[in-house]
This record gives structure tokens, sequence and C-alpha cells, in this order.
């Protein structure tokens, strides 16, 4: 396993496999390159199946453990699934992160494929407000999440961005989460930096103290401290990256650009390590340069970094989704 310079051991990749999407949701920072302008065509600089797994086979040396595919929207691409399989005889921990308008068709083959669990966005259940914010439909996604459990691709990660759209559904998401075995939810912080959509910003301290005063149990993951609230009948994860130094001294995650650059932190591009075409000796050093020059915290290399808000989220008020004995670990 390999440590960065400020003692982190980096054990997860996420790889994004395309800038293609067939949303274009509000607030989308494409995996840190910018929002996604939705380029439907074919990308000529996508990575192919063989560069992936080049790529996995040399992470897997470094001692990284767990992949994960993204994007744009990954399953815009039609060899996923051959993706997944020359990953998974690697690294056998591949996941995904899809909008989920195309898995139902490929929830089973993705599973058959070795992939063995879905992150599936999700920010509303009320069709109308769910296109506004990710112009797509409501009903295939869905479907896909239905289907996602039915094969066993658990648990199904529910993402959901907290934003001036979102925080008032918070508890009505956290109820639909309870009432599917298999469900979890990842409360996303609406991330300002790459997308200059400062309006969007709420305040999460009072998302906080609302999860906080309605779960039974809270609980803190490993990876980036992040916050695990526990209610009846599910758990709710807390990922709130901005201006959270706690956040990056825990980060074990290294990116992969879908033009096959390695990138040390999500929120910087001034780090980014091209690998296309190296030879192994190279590609081997591209991965100790981007190890190497990780940054403890993301926040100086942010030169507009939007000012905290200053509005007061709008959570509802809305009955209590489970038993709230005020107990913390
Ligand atoms: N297209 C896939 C999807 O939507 O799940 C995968 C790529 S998307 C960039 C990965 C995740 O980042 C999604 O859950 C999305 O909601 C989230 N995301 C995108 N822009 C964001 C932002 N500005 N702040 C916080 N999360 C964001
Ligand atoms: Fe961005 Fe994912 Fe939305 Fe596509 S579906 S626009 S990649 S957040």
């Amino acid at each position: 396993m390999v440590t960065d310079a400020w003692g982190r051991p980096v054990t997860d990749i996420r790889i994004s496999v395309t800038k293609r999407c067939n949303f274009a949701c509000v607030y989308c920072h494409d995996e840190g390159l910018g929002p996604v302008a939705r380029p439907h065509a074919p990308h000529d600089e996508e990575l192919s199946v063989t560069e992936v797994e080049r790529l996995v086979a040399v992470a897997r040396e470094y001692g990284i453990r767990s992949v994960k595919f993204t994007g744009g929207e990954p399953l815009i691409r039609e060899d996923l699934e051959e993706i997944v399989e020359r990953t998974v005889r690697q690294v056998p921990d591949v996941s995904l992160t899809t909008n989920g308008s195309l898995l139902a068709g490929r929830a089973e083959r993705l599973r058959d494929a070795g992939l063995k669990r879905v992150n599936v966005s999700l920010d509303s259940l009320d069709p109308t407000a769910f296109r506004e914010i990710r112009r797509g439909a409501l009903a295939p996604v869905l479907r896909g999440i239905r289907e996602a459990l039915r094969v066993g691709l658990t648990p199904v990660k529910l993402n959901m961005v907290v934003f001036r759209l979102t925080v008032a559904s918070i508890p009505k998401m956290i109820d639909y989460v309870g009432s599917e075995e298999g469900l979890k939810l990842q409360l996303i912080q609406f991330m300002p930096e790459l997308v200059q959509h400062a309006r969007f910003s709420v305040d999460l301290r009072e998302v906080r103290a609302w999860l906080e005063a309605h779960a039974s149990r809270v609980l803190v993951r490993e990876m980036h401290h992040r916050r695990i609230y526990l209610f009846d009948r599910t758990e709710v994860e807390l990922v709130d990256p901005v201006r959270n130094p706690e956040f990056c001294a825990n980060c074990h995650r290294i990116r992969v650009t879908h033009r096959g650059e390695l990138k040390g932190c999500l929120n910087r591009n001034d780090d980014l390590v091209p690998t296309r075409g190296l030879d192994d000796a190279a590609l081997r050093a591209a991965f100790r340069r981007v190890i190497t020059t990780r940054v403890p915290f993301y926040g100086g290399y942010v030169t507009d970094l939007p000012a905290a808000p200053g509005e007061t989220a709008l959570l509802a008020r809305a009955p209590t989704p489970g038993p709230a004995d005020g107990a913390r670990t």
C-alpha cells in the first residue's frame, strides 16, 4: 500500500469512463472537470477497455483495492460490462456511480460481469422536481434502482445532492430509503467550487443538526471521516467536503479522467498527470507522482471559492422518520 506525503494510504481509485451524458443536471461538476456540456457524440479521447485494464493493473500494484466507475454517465458506454469484467480480474471490489436512467436493462449483465454495488443519483421522488434538477425522467431511474436491488447490486446507495432545490425533501427521501431493504442514502453537500453556482448552496449546519436530532446513532466512517446517521430502518451518510480539512485529511482516493489523466483531488485540475502512451515504467512513475503530490487540503488551491452561504436551510419540519434515543458512538 502506498501512503502519500501526508500519511494518507491511497486505497481507492475512481475512473471516469466518459464525459458524455444523457442528463444535464443543473449543478453538475463532471467529476471536477467542470459542467458536462451534454457531449452525446462518442469521444475519441475516451479511455479504451485495454487502457482501463492497464491502469487498474498498476493501481493494484500500488495497493489500491477498490475501483469505482463514473463519468459523465458511465452507462453511455456500451462496453461497460467488458470494462467491469476485465477490472474484477485484478481488483474484485468494483462499483459504479450512475444516473440510473439506463440501468434497468443492464443491471443483471453488469452483476454477471462482476460488479458488486451501484450508487444511483436520486435528487427527488417528484417527477417534476426531478426533471427540473436533472433534465431527465424519474421513472426509468426508479426502475433501475428496483432492478439493481433485484439482481443483488447491494447496497444500492442513493446519492442526493443537498442544495436549494432538494434540502426540504430530505425527510421524504429518508422514508423512501427505509421502505426498501438494501437501500442506503448518501447526502452529498453541493460543491460550488467548480460550477460557480454559489446561489445553490445551503447552510449544512442545519441539515447536520436535523440529522443528529432525528437519528438513533451517529457513526464515523474511516473514508473522509463521513458521518453515518442510523435511522430505524436505514443508514444516511453525509458527504461534506466543502471547506472541510478533516474530510481531506481522511481522503484515500485518487481519480482518473476520461482522457486517462491521473488526478490527486476532485477539486483540483492543476495536478493532472497524463498517462496515455506511457510504457510500464513511466506509468508507474505517473502513479507515484500523483500520489506524492497530493495536497492535505484543497482549499488553498481554489482561488475563487465562493463565500459561505448566509442563507438558512429550509429543511422541512417533517415527522421524525426514525426513533431518536440520542445514543452516539
Ligand atoms: N452521471 C453519474 C451520476 O449522476 O451519478 C455519475 C457522475 S456524477 C458527476 C457523480 C455524482 O456527483 C452524482 O451523484 C452527482 O449528483 C454528483 N455531483 C455532480 N455535481 C455535483 C456538485 N456540484 N456538487 C455535489 N455533487 C455533485
Ligand atoms: Fe453530471 Fe451525472 Fe447529471 Fe450527467 S447525470 S449531468 S454526469 S451529475
